[in-house]
């Protein structure tokens, strides 16, 4: 099977500091990986430099075969940044619109709404259940709802993959259950490959089929049922933490 996304001794510096040292990796479709690692191991960088927001220092990144600088098919690609709550609450845009944002960023000319754009919209809509909340101001919503309109911005052009950065953040256990559950339908019942950093290794393991734990460089890159039974990741962890994130308690 050809690979989405084909990372090889990529390493990246902001200045002379070094944050991404000599990671590879390879990423399939309908694969969902789990990226974990602690703040600041470098997991938002690696993803920009998926993105191609940020070059390489050396190394190469492959994305649908081709390096992020000469790639036009954006519309394959969706993302759900961090830092949602960055967003300016008085921004007088409704939920249709923000949610037209994420055709209109992936279209060339012209770049305008049509009628078929209305209707994915709804579509989008439809599938997240918030088509109650489309003639509302984004910025009276609540954390979940907010999450679900960006998640619907993010997978809009029906993306083949999906990189979504801390989503579950601000969300309370129940929309944070009802998101993952919606991550979930999107991978097993649409083949969307989905790449979801976030520092709750636990939870993610009930979702994802594959962890990539980073520190700097790759710590462990394989299968959630590995990870469990690594000697090596015993070690690092010990026995007990392992157990705790794999849900087997004693
Ligand atoms: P994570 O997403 O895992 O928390 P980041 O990729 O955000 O980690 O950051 C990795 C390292 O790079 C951290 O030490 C952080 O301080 C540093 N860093 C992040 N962004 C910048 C930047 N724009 N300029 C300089 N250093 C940065």
């Amino acid at each position: 099977m050809n690979s989405i996304l084909s990372i090889s001794n990529l390493n990246f510096k902001y200045n002379a500091v070094e944050v991404l040292k000599d990671i590879s990796f390879d990423v399939y479709p309908g694969d969902y990986i789990g990226l974990v690692g602690n703040n600041g191991s470098g997991k938002t960088t690696l993803v920009k430099v998926i993105l191609g927001l940020l070059k390489p220092y050396t190394g190469s990144i492959s994305l649908f075969g081709q390096v992020p600088e000469q790639f036009h098919g954006w519309d394959k690609v969706g993302y759900m940044p961090q830092n949602l709550s960055l967003f300016n609450p008085i921004f007088p845009a409704t939920v249709e619109e923000v949610i037209s944002l994420g055709i209109l960023s992936k279209k060339r000319f012209p770049k305008r709404i049509n009628g078929r754009d209305k209707k994915t919209v709804n579509e989008v809509l439809d599938r997240l259940e918030i088509t109650n909340l489309k003639y509302q101001l984004v910025g009276n919503l609540s954390g979940g709802q907010q999450q679900r309109i960006f998640l619907a911005q993010a997978i809009i052009t029906k993306p083949e993959l999906l990189i979504l950065d801390e989503p579950g953040n601000s969300l309370d256990p129940a929309a944070n259950e009802r998101f993952f559950s919606i991550l979930d339908d999107m991978n097993k019942n649409h083949k969307t490959t989905i790449i979801l950093i976030t520092h709750d290794i636990g939870q993610i393991g009930e979702y994802a089929n594959k962890l990539l734990y980073i520190n700097q460089k790759i710590i462990f890159y394989g299968s959630f049922v590995d990870f469990c039974k690594s000697p090596e990741i015993s070690k690092l962890f010990g026995v007990n933490t392992q157990h705790i994130i794999c849900h087997q308690h004693n």
